[in-house]
């Protein structure tokens, strides 16, 4: 089985002289299901920056499907697609127009485009709202426009950044049942999340980052396991 992503000693410092990223190193096999789990502030976001060239990395390296971001980054790209933790959409184009435009940055036919954004639009439960513009939908609705538009060019991996923050918790269920039809069906997917109950409940896989290193690395059922959920790091109860 192949490595879907591979990141080594991957270091990050902001302008500002602050180091978010410490010395990552993570690997994540095709097929998997994967969280970064760690609290705010700990670079989960910097990390999948990083991953799909948004964030200019300091020092490391950083190869999806075996291309290296930096000198393969055009088949680095095709590999990935990325739900960003914040709405970076126009508010104003319709939620159709917002999908087909990406297929553009990707080189695909328009007849394709169409097809495929359709095809995501009925399964994301989003047709109906094909003609409305962005700025109309509810905030769950809006995350789910951005992973049809992640997936318009069918990524071999997909990474969503705290996809469900925000999200209630009907239409969290709902997300979680479609992210594991695409998983089952061979699209390896990592989320970054600050719920251990939601790598719980989606995750084979998961990695712990705190003040920008990984301090754990398991399956999330050895986690469980090994972990006392009353004085784990972090709280990851609210919410759920
Ligand atoms: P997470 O996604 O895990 O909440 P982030 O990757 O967003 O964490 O941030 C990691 C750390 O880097 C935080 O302490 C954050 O304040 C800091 N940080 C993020 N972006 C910048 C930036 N542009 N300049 C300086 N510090 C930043
Ligand atoms: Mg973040």
């Amino acid at each position: 089985m192949s490595i879907a992503l591979s990141i080594k000693q991957l270091v990050k410092t902001y302008d500002n002289g602050f180091q978010a990223l410490k010395g990552v190193d993570l690997d994540v096999k095709e097929g998997d299901f994967f969280a970064l789990l760690g609290p705010n502030g700990a670079g989960k976001s910097t990390t999948i920056g990083v991953i799909c060239s948004l964030v200019t990395k300091s020092a490391g390296k950083v190869s999806v499907f075996g291309y290296d971001i930096d000198t393969q980054f055009a088949e680095a790209k095709k590999q990935i697609g990325i739900v960003p933790q914040e709405f970076n959409f126009s508010q104003f184009e319709t939620v159709r127009t917002i999908v087909v435009n990406q297929a553009g940055y990707y080189g695909l036919k328009k007849s394709i485009a169409v097809e495929r954004t359709e095809k995501y639009l009925k399964q994301l439960g989003l047709w109906d709202k094909r003609d409305t513009p962005a700025r109309m939908l509810s905030g769950g609705m809006k995350r789910r426009l951005m992973i049809a538009r992640a997936l318009i060019h069918e990524p071999r991996l997909l990474i969503l950044d705290e996809p469900t923050a925000g999200v209630d918790i009907e239409l969290r269920r709902s997300m979680w049942d479609f992210l594991r039809e695409i998983n089952a069906k061979g699209t390896t997917i990592i989320l970054t999340t600050h719920y251990l109950e939601e790598a719980e409940s989606l995750c084979r896989n998961v990695a712990i980052i705190d003040r920008g290193q990984i301090v754990e690395n398991t399956s999330v059922k050895a986690l469980l396991k090994t972990l006392n959920k009353e004085v784990f790091i972090f709280d990851t109860r609210e919410a759920l």
